[in-house]
């Protein structure tokens, strides 16, 4: 008998939720497709995003830390350090082609059928894609986000004076001057890198302070460790408009509570003021889904849209936009599919800021955790635990924040050269139902970062050792 569909699944977008969703539909043996219009696999993360900012946030700390005296103060002498800013470049291409190359292998392996080209929706069981239409019984929309357009300052990567952020991966020249509107966890990796390389860099925060949506004592420690870095920060502060002159841009600048304007000159801006959901093109009213008032689309706890046979996840629909909560959605929307119980933990979802220090986060700050009930807090700031302080990383501190009563731990905060790495821990802690004395008995090799945490939660209801 002739099949009703071409396909069990077909997904639209192959970013990391995408192609996930894609190969975990694959291996659970349903016959999958995954429509992706760009010329590689692996979405806004391994194209423009996660994966060339790591190699370019890699690649300059190399640098500071030949030019400006780390490995001299460990006896390793460097003269005459310079840039190549084109071999770090090729570097960083390479990275992204091998990593989208290890895409396109995996959908050879595991049978996804790549379909080349954007998809639009006909019915909620059909789409064209490249001319042609193609029949799923269950259709996962994986579009991803693009960067917000701020009014008034107009993106233009080709001419490399007003960029987002793929334009600030992708400069040929370091900046004199960098301005970097958004002071997220875009704005100041890529203001890390350029800043590292040599450019002044100067970040406009609309907000009070850096990284909204972290811990309070967090984001004010961000402050703190930028500025000392280098970074010069206009918080509080509102861009009005831009001007593109020579090769150079002015912009106007006013406090965000309002008062007198003035203008900075920069020789690049990188606009990171947020992403919003890819939605436009898509036919979303052929198949009658309405998006939210942010242009979200909306999911049940399943990933099941309003629509029959239609499922989405991703950053196109509500939640933070990072990799690994689309990811963690691919597989959960490829098991429900499948008939099979697939569940995201949105609460425990860790944040990442990949600077130096890193700054990470799982779970509620101490603010929401203050909103909900009684709490006690551990603090251990990185300048007591022993390998920082051999590493000669001083900047930094976890915090374990936990229920008064029950013990259980409700978030944990840390800033340290790896915290990244460290908040995997605190996760599986909070995923687990882990109480800040299950950490703090939880034996911690020695010497690590991560015997901060283990203090950290010491502190909780008594002392820790080493303070
Ligand atoms: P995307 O990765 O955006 O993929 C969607 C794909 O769908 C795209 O390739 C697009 O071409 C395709 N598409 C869209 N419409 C259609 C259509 N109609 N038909 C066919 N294809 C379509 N997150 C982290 O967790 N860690 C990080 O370190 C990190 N760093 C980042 C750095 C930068 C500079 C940026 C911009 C983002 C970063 N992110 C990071 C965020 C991360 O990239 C996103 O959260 C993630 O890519 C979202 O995955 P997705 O699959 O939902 O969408």
């Amino acid at each position: 008998a002739m099949a009703e569909y071409d396909y069990d699944v077909l997904v639209i977008g192959g970013g990391p939720g995408g192609y996930v969703a894609a190969i975990r539909a694959a291996q659970l043996g349903l016959k999958t497709a995954c429509a992706e219009g760009r010329e590689t696999l692996g979405g806004t993360c391994l194209n423009v995003g996660c994966i060339p900012s790591k190699a370019l946030l890699h690649g300059s700390e190399l640098f500071e830390e030949a030019a400006h005296g780390t490995l001299a103060k460990f006896g390793v002498k460097t003269t005459g350090v310079e840039l190549d800013l084109s071999v770090l470049q090729n570097e960083k291409a390479t990275a992204v082609k091998e990593l989208t190359g290890g895409i396109e292998f995996l959908f050879k392996k595991n049978k996804v059928t790549w379909l080349k080209g954007y998809a639009t929706f006909e019915d909620p069981h059909t789409v064209t894609v490249a001319g042609a239409k193609v029949s799923a019984k269950h259709i996962v929309i994986a579009t991803g986000s693009s960067v917000t357009p701020l009014p008034g300052v107009p993106v233009d990567n080709d001419a490399g004076v007003i960029v987002d952020s793929t334009g600030a991966l992708a400069l040929d020249k370091v900046p004199g001057h960098l301005a970097v509107i958004g002071g997220g966890v875009i704005g100041l990796e890529l203001g890390s890198v350029w800043r590292r390389l040599g450019a002044k860099v100067t970040v406009i925060e609309y907000l009070d302070q850096l990284f909204p949506g972290m811990d309070g004592e967090v984001r004010k420690e961000a402050a703190k460790i930028f500025k000392k870095q280098g970074f010069e920060l206009k918080l509080g502060t509102k861009v009005t408009g831009a001007e593109v002159k020579d090769g150079k841009a002015t912009l106007t600048l006013e406090p965000a509570a309002g008062g007198a304007a003035e203008t900075l000159e920069a020789d690049v801006v990188l606009v990171a003021i947020g992403r919003r959901p890819n939605i436009d093109g898509l036919g979303l009213d052929k198949i009658g889904l309405a998006t939210n008032k942010r242009g979200q689309i909306e999911t049940d706890h399943d990933f099941r849209t309003a629509v029959d046979g239609v499922w989405a996840i991703g950053d196109v629909i509500p939640g933070p936009m990072l990799a690994h909560k689309a990811e963690d959605e691919g597989i959960a929307v490829a098991e429900n599919i499948a008939g099979l119980t697939g569940i995201v933990n949105h609460d425990v979802i860790p944040g990442v800021v990949y600077t130096q220090p890193e700054f990470a986060g799982v779970g509620l700050t101490e603010e929401a955790a203050r909103e909900r009930g009684e709490i006690k807090v551990g603090k251990f700031p990185m300048l007591a635990n022993s390998r920082a302080k051999t590493n000669r990383e001083p900047d930094g501190f976890v915090k374990v924040i936990a229920d008064a009563k029950t013990d259980r731990v409700l978030g944990v905060w840390a800033i340290a050269s790896v915290a990244g790495t460290m908040i995997a821990q605190a996760a599986q802690a909070l995923e687990f139902g882990a109480t800040s004395e299950d950490i703090a008995y939880t034996c911690h090799a020695h010497p690590t970062h991560s015997e901060a945490i283990k203090e950290a939660a010491m502190a909780v209801r008594g002392k820790p050792i080493h303070m």
